[in-house]
């Protein structure tokens, strides 16, 4: 800081009040476009910005407001401003509230009364409520350390703000628990003075600038899940398949792996949507895709080919697994209670299997699987057939694809 230009005390906690306000002014604005579920986060953390400028606007008041407010006031709400910052970030990461967010507010609310009345000594009183502020930091900062959001810039840069937040006022605990001269002022200067109440007003910038981002985030990262996914089932669709399918069979080819596909079809399922209605289709489809998902493992690829059709990727199975596996499935759908309007409808599957060949791509593998689901149609539905089967298919009918 220069000598010629000193920047007082209550300038800077007023700059701070600014700063606070127009954040929280610009995030309501702005996140009002955010999707439902960040809103109770979005609107804590605003909240929590407002009551920073609130309090900030108490401090600068101070000797022209009573004390009460200036003093006790301004720190109680700064503090649950905090509070609410922490609640907010928590609740951004699925982490649970417990009592501890907003206990340091509490007793900061105590620490003022006490230490304003009972034993009045503003160096006492600063000393034992900035503790309870850096506690409050380390808190945001470990939340979100502590959550997914850390995995992301937006979450480590909100989180820096925090811990950088709480580094000052740490170090203002040091330096002015060393110094022996009284103080008379609020407004005293010194360069810890203006280091605490610059960070202050940056820290609402900055960690209002992270939150948004993560927001930000979130948004895009639902965004694509949800591009991701067959809308109707839940299950990756066909673009996600592609890509995961491609990337199975890389890694079986690479490491000399077996690897299967099934294409599954639903029979006579156009029936069943014209005897029961295209919502009941519907409602077997997801009844379907869920049924073969609880009958795979983790590390079996389902997706939804469009239709009433389904894919299904085993990586580590050879020809043998892959029919067991096949079978299993049959078996779990044929087993299925269905019934719309109150009649029962059987539910059928015809599976085609295909395991992979050198310099098979997912084309080729999806056209065999194709072809033996042809011959399980051919054979009569509600079966399973595989690679050996593929010659009664070529004598019977052309294939359907390619
Ligand atoms: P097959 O046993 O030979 O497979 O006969 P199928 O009736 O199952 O086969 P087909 O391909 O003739 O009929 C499939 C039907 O699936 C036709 C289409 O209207 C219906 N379908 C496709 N997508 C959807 C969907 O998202 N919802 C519903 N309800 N029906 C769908
Ligand atoms: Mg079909
Ligand atoms: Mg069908």
């Amino acid at each position: 800081m220069g000598d010629d230009v000193a920047l007082d005390i209550r300038t800077l906690i007023m700059l701070a009040a600014v700063v606070a306000l127009l954040s929280g002014a610009s995030l309501r604005y702005v996140l009002r476009e955010y999707p439902a579920e960040l809103s109770p986060s979005i609107r804590l953390w605003t909240l929590g910005v407002l009551g920073q400028a609130t309090a900030w606007i108490l401090f600068g008041l101070r000797d022209q407001i009573p004390d009460w407010l200036s003093i006790v006031g301004a720190n109680a709400l700064l503090s649950l401003a905090f509070a609410q910052q922490v609640h907010a970030v928590r609740l951004f990461g699925g982490l649970p509230v417990r009592m501890a967010v907003y206990a340091p507010a509490v007793a900061v609310l105590l620490d003022e009364i006490v230490f304003t009345y009972a034993v009045p000594g503003m160096r006492l009183r600063l000393l034992t409520a900035t503790p309870l502020f850096c506690l409050q930091m380390i808190q945001g900062g470990m939340s979100l350390v502590a959550s997914a959001a850390v995995s992301r810039r937006s979450g480590r840069l909100t989180a820096a703000a925090f811990f950088a937040l709480a580094a000052v006022l740490a170090a203002r605990v040091i330096y002015e628990g060393l110094r022996t001269d009284a103080l008379h002022s609020a407004f005293w200067d010194s360069p810890m003075q203006t280091l605490v109440f610059s960070f202050a007003s940056l820290f609402v910038v900055v960690a209002t600038l992270g939150f948004v981002l993560m927001c930000s985030d979130q948004l895009h990262q639902e965004l694509e899940r949800q591009a991701m996914l067959d809308p109707l089932t839940g299950i990756s669709n066909r673009r996600t398949l592609d890509v995961l399918a491609v990337q199975a069979l890389a890694s079986a080819q690479r490491h000399g792996r077996p690897l299967a596909l099934l294409l599954v079809d639903a029979d006579h399922f156009k029936r069943i949507n014209d005897d029961c209605g295209h919502a009941a289709g519907d409602e077997v489809l997801r009844l379907l895709a869920a049924t073969l998902k609880r009958g795979l493992r983790n590390e079996d690829l389902l997706g939804r080919l469009g239709g009433e059709e389904f894919v299904v990727v085993l990586p580590e199975s050879d020809t043998e697994d892959a029919l067991a596996s096949a079978e299993r499935l049959r078996r779990a759908v044929e087993e299925l209670e269905f019934a719309a309007g109150g009649h029962p409808v059987p539910l059928r599957i015809s599976i085609g299997v295909a395991t992979m060949r050198a310099g098979d791509d997912f084309a080729t593998l999806l056209r065999r699987a194709d072809a033996a689901m042809y011959a399980a149609k051919h054979a009569g539905r509600n079966c399973v057939r595989g690679p050996e089967n593929l010659r009664e298919v070529a004598a019977a009918a052309p294939q359907r694809m390619g």
